[in-house]
Formats: structure tokens, sequence, C-alpha cells
């Protein structure tokens, strides 16, 4: 991921535009196969908005998505559904992403049906086994979503998912609506299959220990900036950036001797309509000095492997 900008319209009554949610900004990754990066921060930090771009459910501003070497952006649209079909979603809320008036198994098959894959004979077999992959009995097929708890619900979602193949799976908040001996369960599936799949994971969460059981690599982002990426070890062990120390700083340390800075915040994230100048930080950050007032400091590398956006750094 390159580059990727998102700024949504704001549009008057009348039509007119009056101004924009800066909602991403320059975000770039890499997400290697078979690897998972974890995206964390606050509600309205722009990770759904990141891993929707990437699949195109809505349509950056800027910026590339490039997928085994090639521009997303540039495939003719035969091409484009060939490679959207890799990528899939999962998504928060089990209850209404899941149709109430469709059966599950059928709801299973939607993709194949819209891929063109199978007659309904082998859509019919491969949702069963998906159901059974997936932790549900394959003789639920016919039962309908209400008929299920939210943990089975986003079973079903991950089975739905994996229908087609992919290679990439985006999982926004795919545990945040259940209780935490729900969660931890999913991400054992989650676990599973991706290594039964094959399955690259962009796992978009506001959670950072939900994160630390799954992701490889985790990014860090504030106010639709990117401001740490590092291994998922490295963070914990080594968090540079203040706004990820103020994050680590509500998650309990399970081993006393690790001394951590605890930083709280104060006030709230600012709107990404005004965001503040300079760092987008800098509002809450209990280090500010003046130049962050007046400059953005921009990711790079401050150990190997480690980048942070932040003028301590510099
Ligand atoms: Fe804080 Fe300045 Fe670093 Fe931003 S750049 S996080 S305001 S020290
Ligand atoms: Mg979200």
């Amino acid at each position: 991921v390159k580059n990727l900008k998102k700024y949504f319209p704001i549009t008057s009554p009348f039509g007119r535009t009056i101004g924009q949610v800066k909602a991403v900004e320059n975000i770039e990754f890499n997400l290697h196969e078979r690897r998972t990066l974890g995206l964390v921060g606050e509600s309205g930090c722009g990770k759904s908005t990141t891993g929707r771009a990437i699949l195109r459910l809505t349509e950056p501003t800027n910026g590339s998505v490039i997928y085994k070497g090639g521009d997303v952006a540039k495939l003719k649209k035969r091409e484009f559904k060939k490679v959207r079909k890799e990528m899939q979603m999962v998504f928060q809320d089990p209850h209404s992403s899941l149709n109430p008036k469709k059966r599950i198994g059928e709801m299973i098959e939607e993709p194949m049906v819209i891929h063109h894959i199978g007659n309904k004979k082998e859509r019919m077999e491969r949702a069963m086994d998906l159901l059974r992959r997936t932790g549900i009995r394959e003789d639920q097929y016919f039962r309908f979503p209400h008929e299920f708890s939210g943990g089975q619900r986003q079973r079903i979602g991950i089975a739905r998912a994996l229908a087609v193949d992919p290679t990439l799976v985006v999982l926004d908040e795919p545990v945040s609506a259940l209780d935490v001996s729900i969660q931890s369960q999913v991400i054992n599936l989650l676990e599973e299959i991706q290594d039964e799949f094959k399955l690259a994971y962009l796992f978009i969460s506001h959670d950072l220990s939900v994160v630390r059981h799954i992701a490889d690599e985790i990014g860090v982002m504030y106010l639709g900036h990117m401001v740490e990426k590092t291994s998922t070890d490295e963070l914990f062990s080594e968090p540079l950036h203040p706004y990820t120390k103020a994050l680590l700083s509500s998650i309990p340390v399970p081993d006393r001797k690790i001394k951590r800075e605890r930083i709280i915040l104060k006030g709230d994230v600012p709107s990404p309509i005004n965001p503040p100048t300079g760092c987008v930080f800098h509002t809450r950050c209990p280090y500010v000095m003046d130049r962050c007032i007046v400059e953005k400091p921009v990711l790079h590398e401050r150990y190997s492997g480690h980048e942070v956006a932040c003028h301590l750094y510099d």
C-alpha cells in the first residue's frame, strides 16, 4: 500500500462541497503472504477506511495498492474482479453483515455464485465443508442467522469470506462485538484457518491486547496517520511514539519487572475535518515542542524494522 489517502467531501444541503473529512493521510505498508498486520487506533482514526480502500469498497482519493506486483487501480474490470475475489472482508457486526432472510448456507454460497464457481451441488458441498471447518455443524446449513449466537455468526462470516479461496482477508474488528471468552475462540479459529488456507490478514482493531495475539506486525494509527509501525514484540517491549505509549498504558503488564512509562491522555481526538497543524497528535502529547505545532513528522526508520513519526526521534 503506497501513499494511500482518502478524503470524504462534506456537502451542504444544496450540494456544494463545504469541507472534507481527512480520513486517511498517506498510509504506506507492506503485507506479505501468510502474515498478519494489525492496524490499531481509536475509532475514527482511519483504520476501517484504509481496509475498505484497499478492497476498493471506497475509492481512494490518492495512492496505490500493489497486489502481486500490479497496481490494482490500473486493472481492467475483468482482471480486477479476479483480484477482488482474492481479497475478502469480515466485518465487525456479524448481526448486520448477514442477511436475516437468507439461510446461512446460501449466504456462504453467494460469493461463489458472484464469481461463477461450481454448480449448485458443488457450492452446497463446499458451504457445508466450510461450516464444518469453522466450527458449525453442517446440518445447520438451512438455518437463519438469528438462530445463532454472536460468536457463531462471526464463524459464518468467516466461512463466507473463505468461500472463494482468498489470499488476503481484511478483518475489521472481527471480535469486538463478542464476549471476551468467545473472542479468544474466534482468534484461535482465525489462526488455524490462516495456516490451512494460506491467508494474509489485515487485522483492524481498537484493542491492542487483541491484536497482540495474532499480528506479526502492528501499525498504530492516529487521526488518519500511521504514527508507528514495527513487529508486535518490538512494539510491546520498546514503544516509541507517545501515542503508542499511551495506548499501552491502558493494558495491564503481566510481568511486573517491566516498568512501563504511563501516559494518560487528556481530551478527545480532534476532528478529522480540521486536524491540528504539524503533528496531528500535538494537542494531546505530553512531550509537545514548538516545532511539533508547525512541522509534520514523517514516518521513518528509527531502528531496523521499527518506524516512527515523531520529532523526538529526529
Ligand atoms: Fe509529541 Fe511532537 Fe512527537 Fe508529535 S512530534 S508525538 S507532538 S513529541
Ligand atoms: Mg471502524
